[in-house]
């Protein structure tokens, strides 16, 4: 399937290959670099992916590392979480896991070398006096007052801040660039400052800590990243990176490359938004199936390869730009077609009695488990008097173009014979209890019967037998958004669909569903691709989460 996709060379690979050619570098390395103040959601992952796939390209290296200089928001549980969705992406990092908090102490290092060199100063405004003497885009910035401090002061300061002599805010350490620089990232930027806090890898040995424009082109340069992809807001942030590996005089130079981020439409993907949902518990945990979280989507039954193919087809630009998560889908479902068993799976019951089908009898059908792809075989299935089928698929006064079982139709039971309506009971509600039907002895489906020319019938409907089908919940997920409705409103709050989750406690479905796996996947055929839940199923008593219905609008634009 992804050989089918026409593949251009990205811009990024077209900028490696001329790298490579000039012999800027003679080989590649790049990263993957989370904060871990969060879960990892769909945008990360084309992150990840893009990173691995161009180091797995070149022959290069890949690694995981931790992005971990503010320890105000990291914990360890994030670490844990993006671990296992990075190896779970299918980026394997081998050992080449790093921490940047490792480097604190080489970055100490060299932020001596800035001051030695007068690179750097210790300044003793606030941040907002900091931000007020930045100046305007039309103004240039004033000095600051410290600005000249003489080199051993700036040392002895810094190596005080260190000690832990001063309260958070009393002094910063920043870059001595250019106050009338047009780009404000270069006025003297706060490089370190001073916060009295445990450290989730480094505890309390350290009450300084780098700015990220300081410390992560460091991170790069002590690890040999070549390439250092980010995404398109850091633009304005290179020549702050150029210049911090130059002044540094890092041996091999990284090189910072930005991308547009990957944006869907009509989904929650904002970290602080999830994290406010959570909280409020208004989803079932940064998992929840309704995520677009990678634990989410994991739990929902998104595979790795779908999670590729979606990257893939999302490209990589220098504009930024939406993509529909209906291509999401839509790469799930190219996923399963093939790999998934399709079964019968009831799940709004109604009984169906055979009344011609002798009373206590019982008999085993062969069913093919994909017709499109003859290598996940066959089963066995029980047939015999009474049946479950979907209550939709009956009608007593059915209305034009309706080929399902209506009193005098004659349809098909998937695997099974032809039945044909005779009638039903109701209850004093007029609400249908059970259908009846007789059937055609000589109409069986399968080995028996291949080849043999039947009269046609417009309607093929799906069943389970009702004395050894399995009972279970199933769970129909929607968007978590209102379909109609903006996902955010004015005063930050989010138009919550109501409907995003129906649970449907009395479902039916083939026995040997009883021992689905979690995360086994499977096609209820006419109803869509489900998974079974790795968090509230038990051993032989499975709930199932719907990945995807089967119908889609989507069409690849080629
Ligand atoms: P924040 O910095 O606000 O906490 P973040 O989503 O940028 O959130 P990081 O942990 O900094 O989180 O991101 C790690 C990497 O993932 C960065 O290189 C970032 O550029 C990249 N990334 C984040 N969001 C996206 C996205 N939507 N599309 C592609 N890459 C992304
Ligand atoms: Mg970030």
């Amino acid at each position: 399937m992804a050989e089918q996709i026409e593949k251009s060379r990205n811009f990024i690979e077209n900028l490696i290959d001329k790298d490579l050619e000039e012999g800027v570098y003679n080989r590649v390395q790049t990263r993957f670099p989370p904060e871990p103040n969060g879960y990892l959601h769909i945008g990360h992952a084309k992150s990840i992916l893009l990173n691995y796939g161009l180091a797995k390209e070149y022959g290069g290296k890949f690694s995981l590392r931790f992005d971990d200089t503010n320890p105000t928001k990291e914990k360890v549980e994030f670490v844990d979480s993006i671990k296992e969705d990075v190896q779970w992406l299918g980026a394997d990092y081998e050992d080449r896991l790093f921490f940047a908090s490792d480097y604190f102490e080489a970055m100490y290092d060299y932020a001596l070398v800035l001051i030695r060199k007068g690179k750097a100063y210790v300044s003793s405004l606030t941040a907002e006096e900091v931000r007020e003497y930045r100046g305007t885009l039309t103004e240039p910035g004033k000095d600051d007052p410290d600005r000249g401090r003489p080199i051993e002061e700036n040392l002895r300061l810094f190596q005080e801040m260190r000690e832990g002599k001063y309260p958070d805010g009393a002094y910063t350490l920043r870059a001595k660039i250019d106050m009338a620089s047009p780009n404000m990232n270069m006025r003297d930027p706060v490089i370190y400052r001073i916060a009295h806090m445990t450290h989730h890898n480094t505890g309390d040995k350290w009450c300084i800590y780098p700015m990220y424009d300081f410390a992560h082109p460091l991170e790069d340069a002590v690890e040999g990243v070549t390439h250092s992809i980010c995404t398109l807001e850091f633009e304005d942030h290179r020549p702050l990176y150029d210049w911090v590996v130059r002044e540094c005089e890092c041996p091999n130079p990284p090189r910072q490359i930005e991308f547009a981020k990957l944006f869907l439409n009509h989904v929650v993907t904002g970290k602080r938004y999830i994290k406010r949902l959570v909280e409020e518990k208004k989803v079932d945990g940064w998992d929840d199936p309704r995520l677009v979280s990678i634990a989410g989507l994991r739990r929902r039954g998104y595979t790795p390869e779908s999670i590729q193919l979606f990257v893939e087809l999302s490209g990589v630009s220098k504009s930024n730009s939406t993509s529909e998560m209906e291509m999401l889908e839509y790469c799930i479902r190219e996923d399963l077609k093939k790999k998934a068993r399709r079964l019968m799976a009831i799940l709004d019951p109604v009984k169906l009695i055979i009344d011609n089908y002798p009373e206590g009898e019982t008999e085993t059908l062969s069913a093919v488990n994909n017709p499109e792809n003859e290598e996940l075989g066959e089963r066995q299935v029980t047939f015999g008097r009474e049946l479950y089928i979907e209550r939709e698929d009956f009608m007593e006064e059915p209305p034009k173009k309706y080929f399902r079982l209506y009193p005098g139709n004659e349809v098909r039971l998937m695997h099974a014979y032809y039945v044909k309506c005779v009638g039903c009971e109701k209850d004093d509600e007029g609400k249908v209890t059970v259908v009846h039907c007789t059937y055609d002895p000589e109409t069986k489906q399968g080995v028996e019967n291949a080849g043999k020319e039947l009269r046609k019938v417009k309607g093929t409907i799906h069943w389970v037998y009702a004395p050894d089908a399995k009972r279970v919940k199933v769970r129909l997920y929607e968007s978590l958004i209102e379909p109609e409705l903006p996902v955010y409103n004015e005063d930050g709050t989010l138009n919550l669909n109501p409907n995003s989750l129906v649970e449907l406690n009395e479902c039916y479905v083939e026995p040997a569903l009883s021992e689905a796996k979690p995360y086994e996947s499977f096609q209820f055929v006419r109803k869509g691709f489900f998974t079974t839940d790795c968090k509230d199923s038990k051993p032989g008593d499975p709930v199932f989460n719907r990945i995807v219905s089967l119908k889609s609008s989507f069409v690849i634009k080629k």
